[in-house]
C-alpha cells in the first residue's frame, strides 16, 4: 500500500510519473533497452535532455538570456560553485535565514569576504527579515538568499531590491509558485523535492554573469564549461533527468506553474488554517513568511509529538518527524502531495486532538 508521504527530501513522486517510469523501465522507446543503460551521448538520451531543458525554460518563461545546466552534487555542492564562478572582486552578501542559508555563507567565506547582512537567527530562523531595511555591501558580487527555508519553514514573499545579481537557493521551492527569473541573476535547486529523484542540481544562470569563474575553480563546476557542453561535459545523473523530464511533462499538463501554486496554496491553507484553529497544534513562524511546502508544527510536549509521529505511521502518514533543529513536526506538502493527503494529514490530526486533550 503506498503512503502519504510528508517527507522534506527526497520525497513524495506524481504518482502518475512512477507509474510510467515503471512502464517504461525495461524498454525505453522501443530502444530495446532501459533509460538508465543507455549512453548519455545516444540520441534518445540527449533527446530526454534537450526536451528537459525546454520543459523547464518553458514552465518557468526562462528567456535565451540564461542557461538552464543540469549538474551534480546537489545544492551544497552550489555553496561552492557560486562563489567560485561569481565572486570575481572577493565580496558577496548572505542573508541567513536557516541552516542552509548558513552553510552556503560559511562555504562562500572560504574563496572571499561573506558579508551576513541579515540574519533570523535571533529567533531560531521563524521570521524572514524585512528585506527593504537591509543595507547591502556596495559593489557586492551578489547577494545569496534561501528562498524556501526547508527545515525552519518559512519563505521569501519579496526580494531584496539590489544592483547585485540575486542567487537564490530554490532547492525546496522551484516549480511551486510563480516567479520571474529575470529578478535572479541565478537560481539552483536540487532535484529530489519538487522535481526528480536526487542526483540531478538544476541551475539557471544569466549569461552574462558566465566565464568570470576564478582561475582554480574546478573544471567540472564552471558554469561556462557546463553551459558550452549543454551540461554533457561529463556523464550526467541520467536517470534523473529522465525523471525530471516526466515531471516537467506532467506540471505542464496540468497547467503549468500557476496551476499548482493555486493548489499549493490551497493545500498549504487548508494545513495552516487547521493548526492556527487547533487547541492542541501550533506552528510558531511568522504568519506573513510561512512556508507554502513545509509546515512545522508542535504538541505542547515531545512525548505528545512522540506519539503523534508514531500513530500517524501506524495510519499510512508517514515521515512526520520534524528536523532535529526544530523537533515536533513537519509536514512537506510538495507539488505532488496531492489535496487528499494533506486532508487525511487534518483529520488525523483532528482525531489526535479529542483523543489527547
Ligand atoms: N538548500 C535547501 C533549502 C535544502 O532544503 C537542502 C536539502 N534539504 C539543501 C540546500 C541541501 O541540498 P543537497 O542535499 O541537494 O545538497
Amino acid at each position: 500500500m503506498r503512503v502519504y508521504n510528508f517527507s522534506a527530501g527526497p520525497s513524495t513522486m506524481p504518482l502518475e510519473v512512477l507509474k510510467e517510469v515503471q512502464k517504461d523501465f525495461l524498454d525505453f522507446n522501443n530502444t530495446g533497452m532501459s533509460i538508465t543503460e543507455m549512453s548519455h551521448r545516444s540520441k534518445p538520451f540527449m533527446e530526454v535532455n534537450d526536451t528537459a531543458n525546454a520543459l523547464l525554460r518553458e514552465l518557468l518563461n526562462i528567456s535565451d538570456d540564461y542557461a538552464v545546466l543540469f549538474v551534480q552534487g546537489g545544492a551544497s555542492q552550489q555553496f561552492a560553485a557560486v562563489p567560485l564562478n561569481l565572486m570575481t572582486s572577493g565580496v558577496a552578501d548572505y542573508i541567513v535565514t536557516g541552516n542552509f542559508a548558513g552553510k552556503a555563507q560559511q562555504e562562500g567565506a572560504k574563496y572571499g569576504t561573506a558579508n551576513i547582512v541579515a540574519s533570523s537567527k535571533d529567533k531560531n530562523f521563524t521570521y524572514i527579515p524585512d528585506v527593504d531595511k537591509i543595507k547591502f555591501t556596495d559593489g557586492a558580487d551578489y547577494v545569496h538568499i534561501t528562498s524556501n527555508n526547508t527545515i525552519f519553514g518559512t519563505r521569501y514573499t519579496k526580494l531584496p531590491k539590489t544592483s547585485a545579481p540575486i542567487v537564490a537557493d530554490m532547492s525546496s521551492s522551484i516549480l511551486s509558485e510563480q516567479i520571474n527569473v529575470n529578478d535572479y541573476g541565478l537560481i539552483y535547486a536540487g532535484a529530489q523535492k519538487n522535481i526528480a529523484p536526487s542526483g540531478v542540481t538544476i541551475v539557471i544562470v544569466r549569461k552574462d554573469l558566465l566565464g568570470k569563474e576564478k582561475s582554480f575553480c574546478p573544471t567540472m563546476l564552471s558554469y561556462a564549461v557546463q553551459a558550452k557542453n549543454d551540461s554533457l561535459y561529463n556523464t550526467p545523473p541520467c536517470f534523473s533527468i529522465y525523471v525530471a523530464m516526466l515531471v516537467f511533462k506532467h506540471l505542464k499538463n496540468l497547467g503549468g506553474v500557476k496551476a499548482i501554486q493555486e493548489i499549493n496554496q490551497y493545500k498549504a491553507k487548508l494545513l495552516y488554517d487547521f493548526i492556527d484553529n487547533s487547541s492542541l497544534f501550533t506552528n510558531n513562524v511568522n504568519k506573513a513568511d510561512r512556508s507554502l511546502m513545509n509546515v512545522p508544527f508542535v504538541t505542547p510536549s515531545a512525548e505528545l509529538d512522540a506519539k503523534f509521529i508514531k500513530e500517524a505511521t501506524e495510519n499510512g502518514l508517514a515521515s512526520l518527524k520534524g528536523h532535529k533543529l526544530v523537533g515536533g513536526m513537519r509536514a512537506s506538502i510538495y507539488n505532488a502531495m496531492p489535496i487528499e493527503g494533506v486532508k487525511a494529514l487534518i483529520e488525523f490530526m483532528k482525531k489526535f486532538e479529542l483523543e489527547n486533550k
